[in-house]
């Protein structure tokens, strides 16, 4: 008999810890969950899933528009913003139910509430205490805004799922994925939109040229991005706000929504107490195996801030469950993760950017296209495409494929297998296209750009 409770205790029902209490019981461990929110966390409440419904919702707008050269005739069209936000919290609470299903399915014990660490060994929970052998954390993370005067009087993406009605004139600051997927998502579905950053431009980290093309497709939309702009100040006066800015002027709008970065949620559970490491950021340090200094805590996901995407904290929790209780240790590959941004219109991306492979001594082929997608020969939309591969000179080796366009992030999911294989060029266009599409420039691109 054990002395312990449970053999893993895992804070955080969201992606990583639901993954890593299910594979863990199936090894035969005896385990418990606890969720302060919504079991699914960050991804399924108020993450991926509501942001992608809403970004469907954004693009029939444009798809009524397109119609139209195809010989449709669009009657007078209309949004109902509440009749999505109550169809879109239809299909989250059907989701949460399958989580739940599928945590009680696998014999694990769900605790709805609050978690403290008040020992390596010991979880205070909803007013009793826990002693597990192993404790994962895995607390995900929660957006951070910065402390300007008026700050209360903005939003982030946890409300933006909530409003109780569209916005007319909207404002969001930032330039990371979520900010610019918000902002297709709010202009799509009839807002305007400006979009401000303080940097250089929107999307960094992203090869340049992906930045540059989707920040003007943005323009051409009606996206106003304002690049090295940020407030000082929020005022409220009845139902309008004004922004003040750093360059003196003023915008006035409906909503304010801040997507300036997000931070694990490692504060307040007793983890620095205990003498786990945490960076000031609130990262929880941890190793390859994703166990912190303390010999029987572990960390996974948006709380250890490596790579802070859905699939990544999933990986991380099998990797965790089938080392520590299934006798089958492996490690998380963090190289080559593809990801993409639902932005309007969305991009895809796998490996290094132009600059991170020139940055890493690699002497390149770039290979690009940039076309009208043949859709839009017909629809009459000016919206471009962009293609592009960095490819290593010398080995030919496909270092990174990066697109903006229709479909991109299906496209990318694609040639990522390839790509982190290590394919060439050439066994890229061994490939026999398939033929009229977009993906085709992917296996035709025959000439490089520059070196
Ligand atoms: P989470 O899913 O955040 O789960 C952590 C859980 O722990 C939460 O449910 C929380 O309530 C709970 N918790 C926290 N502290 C405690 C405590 N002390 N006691 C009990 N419970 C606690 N990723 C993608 O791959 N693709 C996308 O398109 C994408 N879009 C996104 C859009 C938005 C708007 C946001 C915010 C994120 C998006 N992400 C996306 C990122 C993705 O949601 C996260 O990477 C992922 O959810 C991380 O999983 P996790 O298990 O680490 O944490």
């Amino acid at each position: 008999m054990s002395r312990y409770d449970y053999d893993l205790f895992v804070i955080g029902g969201g992606s990583g810890g639901v993954r890593a209490a299910r594979i863990a019981a199936g090894h035969g461990a005896k385990v418990a969950v606890a969720e302060e929110s919504r079991l699914g966390g960050t991804c399924v409440i108020r993450g991926c899933v509501p942001k992608k419904l809403l970004s469907y919702a954004a693009h029939f707008h444009e798809d009524f528009e397109d119609a139209r050269n195809y010989g449709w005739t669009v009657g007078e069209v209309s949004f109902d913003w509440p009749t999505l936000i109550a169809n879109k919290d239809k299909e989250i609470d059907r989701l949460n139910g399958i989580y739940k299903k599928l945590l009680i399915g696998s014999k694990v014990d769900l605790l709805e509430a609050h978690a403290v660490l008040a020992d390596p060994h010991t979880v205070e929970v909803g007013g009793k205490r826990v002693t597990a052998k192993q404790i994962l954390v895995a607390v995900g993370g929660w957006p951070e805004r910065p402390g300007i005067p008026g700050i209360e009087h903005s939003i982030t993406s946890n409300e933006a799922f909530h409003l109780p009605t569209l916005p007319v004139e909207v404002v969001i600051v930032g330039g990371g994925y979520i900010a610019v997927e918000f902002a297709g998502i709010f202009n799509g579905l009839g807002a305007k939109v400006t979009q401000l950053y303080r940097g250089e431009q929107i999307l960094r980290g992203f090869d340049d040229d992906v930045r540059h093309f989707l920040a003007a497709e943005m323009g051409k939309k009606g996206i106003g991005i304002r690049t090295k702009t940020e407030a000082s100040r929020i005022e409220k006066a009845g139902n309008r706000l004004t922004l003040h800015l750093n360059d003196g002027s003023q915008l006035t709008c409906d909503a304010v929504m801040y997507a300036t970065g997000r931070r694990p949620k490692s504060d307040g559970m007793g983890l620095v107490e205990l003498g786990v490491a945490v960076k000031p950021d609130g990262a929880i340090i941890v190793d390859a195996d994703s166990r912190t200094n303390v010999a029987n805590i572990h960390a996974i996901g948006d709380c250890t801030n490596r790579v802070n995407l859905t699939p990544v904290a999933i990986r991380e929790g099998h990797a965790y469950a089938d080392t520590v209780f299934g006798n089958r240790p492996w490690q998380v590959d963090h190289r080559t993760i593809a990801s993409a941004v639902f932005s309007h219109p969305p991009a895809g991306v796998v490996g290094l950017s132009e600059a991170e492979a020139r940055k890493g001594g690699h002497e390149l082929d770039i290979y690009k296209a940039d076309f009208k997608p043949l859709k839009h020969t017909i629809s009459g939309r000016d919206e471009r495409t962009l293609m592009k591969m960095v490819v290593d000179r010398k080995s030919q080796v496909v270092l990174g494929a990066h697109m903006v366009g229709m479909d991109a992030p299906e496209i990318i999911q694609a040639l990522a297998i390839a790509v982190k294989m290590g394919a060439t060029k050439a066994q890229f266009d061994a490939a026999i296209a398939v033929h009229p599409t977009a993906a085709e420039e992917f296996v035709t691109m025959r000439t490089p750009v520059a070196g």
